[in-house]
């Protein structure tokens, strides 16, 4: 039997605002000692009353709007009522039927081309607290610092058909939150929480069979490794006539690499909402929701679309920069000085356009290249971001523009990167502190060249005798012996003309 897999995700991300979704406590309680950003309200005592975050509201309507879904006019509160001792309350407040916002999309980039993924829906809630079990499993500790901490829960339709496809929709998706700067979006720390549904049918049936719950993914790898041992396991039962016939919840065991048993799911009749008779509706007029659309930066989807057309960087070297936003802005800088320093150079015929027309594919390769090879290196050896990076965009700019020109060759190149990167030294004092500056004068390149012809008479009797590779020899006992201060190619070429 042919079989083909049906994935769709819940998705939690928590909000990086300054207090809690209903009260004013510290919403940085994960870096504090236990229960000690709580108070009456997030710890659920009676006749207290909630009051909705603003700024929670406004990055929901923001990020919905990011992922293109319509924000009706009326949402509201609801209570989802279920026992358990990390919800003091004895209900969770959420959204059931009037969310922020409905019927969304993103377009994915899969090694199969581009996919688009419907999203059902994204309403907003509060966190629960944590649970701490001892290693003997005699006790459990509760620590309500996390307790109302502002969620927005994502739902997607069942759309994605492979792993692969749910680990680029997340990673996509972290990417957004990151550009809206709404959260850390981070998996490891659990900003970022996904559970994967999954069911498989037979090819050609539109039925959706009991989908199996996949909780605790707690990185990208894992959401992609689970859906993979889930689908082999699924696969088995289906051909030994034993499908899936209720719904199932699996929690995912990184140790072991498996998707283990979990209670059955409640349905949401279990849960018995009603509307939370403490918060008022929300209503969102057409001139609100226009506002949140003015406060939405530019995502990544279009800005790897600009880079790409406008400054002809390649798709590939786009998709990487973009991924952080910080060096997305970096580069920015970068370009914008180069085209200035371009521009202003002398003797260049030709408008603005045009000169940047003629430069600047062979300019974004060498940017491209320094930035993401040689630059990302460094920040990665250090554990450092590019925010953190001493080298100025201005000063990044000037050595690639004296690349560009020649006045260096690589390895100085990257010496002078290097010491840069320590200091934030400037380059072209840093080529003079370090005695790097490259030998241009003609007469004193020909002196070296003429002891190295002396010194080497073997070499060079080869090369006149016709073998080529002999010359290359010879540069390199040039570059040698300037320390690598001269262009190679120049060298070659007094060396041709000698011999
Ligand atoms: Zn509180
Ligand atoms: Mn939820």
């Amino acid at each position: 039997m042919q079989l083909e897999t049906i994935i769709g995700l819940e998705i939690h991300v928590q909000l990086k605002t300054k207090s809690k979704m209903f009260c004013r406590c510290d919403n940085s309680g994960e870096d504090k000692p236990a229960n000690t950003t709580v108070c009456p309200v997030c710890m659920g005592h009676p006749g207290v009353l909630p009051v909705a975050n603003k700024q929670a509201i406004e990055w929901s309507v923001m990020s919905a709007l990011a992922i293109n879904c319509n924000i009706p006019n009326f949402s509201k509160f609801d209570r989802k009522n279920y026992f358990y001792p990390d919800l003091p309350k004895g209900y969770q407040i959420s959204q059931y039927d009037q969310p922020i916002g409905l019927g969304g999309f993103l377009i994915i980039d899969t090694s199969k081309g581009q996919k688009k993924i419907k999203i059902t829906r994204l309403h907003m809630e509060e966190d629960a607290a944590k649970l701490q079990h001892s290693a003997d499993d005699k006790w459990s500790f509760v620590d309500y610092n996390r307790s109302s901490t502002p969620l927005m829960e994502i739902v997607t339709e069942p759309d994605m058909r492979t792993p692969e496809e749910a680990k680029i929709f997340m990673q996509e998706l972290r990417l957004i939150m990151r550009h809206l700067d709404v959260s850390s979006a981070d998996m490891e720390k659990g900003h970022l929480r996904c559970d994967a549904n999954i069911s498989l049918r037979p090819v050609g049936q539109d039925e959706l069979f009991p989908k199996t719950e996949i909780k605790n993914l707690n990185s990208f790898k894992a959401v992609e490794r689970a859906l993979e041992y889930e689908i082999k396991r699924q696969i088995k039962l289906w051909e030994a006539y034993r499908a899936p016939d209720t719904l199932a919840t699996r929690g995912w065991n990184d140790a072991k690499q498996i998707t283990e048993e979990q209670r059955t799911k409640e349905e949401a009749k279990d849960y018995r909402y009603f509307p939370e008779p403490d918060l008022p509706p929300l209503t969102f007029t057409p001139e609100y929701i226009e506002e949140m659309k003015t406060k939405i930066p530019e995502l990544p989807q279009a800005k790897r679309l600009r880079f790409i057309d406008m400054y002809g960087i390649a798709p590939a070297d786009a998709k990487i920069i973009v991924e952080d936003k910080e060096l997305a802005n970096y580069t920015e800088q970068v370009i914008s000085e180069l085209k200035g320093w371009l521009i202003s150079l002398e003797g260049v015929e030709g408008t603005e356009e045009e000169i940047w027309a003629n430069n600047k594919q062979k300019l974004m390769k060498l940017v491209t290249g320094w930035l993401i090879n040689k630059l990302g290196a460094l920040l990665n050896e250090n554990n450092l971001g590019v925010r953190d990076c001493k080298i100025t965009p201005e000063n990044f700019a000037e050595l690639i523009a004296m690349i560009y020109q020649n006045k260096l060759n690589s390895a100085t190149a990257q010496t002078l990167l290097t010491e840069m990167f320590k200091t934030g030294i400037d380059p072209s004092h840093a080529l003079e502190e370090g005695g790097l500056k490259q030998i241009s004068d003609e007469k004193e390149i020909e002196n070296i060249i003429n002891k190295i012809i002396a010194a080497n008479p073997d070499p060079v009797a080869d090369y006149k005798r016709g073998k080529v590779q002999a010359i290359k020899f010879l540069v390199g006992q040039v570059m040698r012996a300037t320390k690598g201060k001269v262009d190679p190619q120049k060298v070659e070429e007094i060396l041709k003309n000698k011999l």
